[in-house]
């Protein structure tokens, strides 16, 4: 946790160790029942492995841009608490971001907050 330039590399091993166990599958034509028995059970983790992977990243992005547009300084740092804790990081982060409405920023069309004093993205008020 305290050192944030890792998490590039943590993430990298996630999918490559993911990669692995995809390329794992049984192909000898011998061995086709313990083939579609491993394929099924394998289907029946990776399946929601996958999906959970995928909803992570998808919560991953959604915290960096709101993060952003919030111009909060800890995105990194919020990341990587949605990226080990999932929901309840995230559940955390929308507790204890700044409230209220993001709107587009009129100079760059970016999303700032409403009550900014300044847009985090192009610096006009
Ligand atoms: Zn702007």
């Amino acid at each position: 946790m305290n050192r944030p330039t890792h998490f590039p590399i943590v993430a990298a091993n996630l999918l490559f160790a993911a990669t692995v166990v995809l390329a794992q599958r049984p192909i000898e034509p011998g061995a086709q029942e313990t083939c579609v028995a491993c394929g099924t059970c394998g289907s029946m983790i990776l399946i929601p492995l996958i999906f959970f992977f995928a909803l992570n990243i998808a919560l991953l992005v959604w915290v960096a841009r709101d993060a952003k547009a919030r111009g909060m300084d800890s995105a990194v740092l919020w990341m990587l608490l949605v990226f080990f804790t999932s929901f309840i990081g995230f559940i955390i982060y929308v507790l204890s971001r700044p409230q209220g409405n993001v709107v587009r920023c009129a100079y760059c069309g970016n999303n700032r907050l409403q009550v900014s004093a300044k847009c985090p993205h192009c610096g006009n008020a």
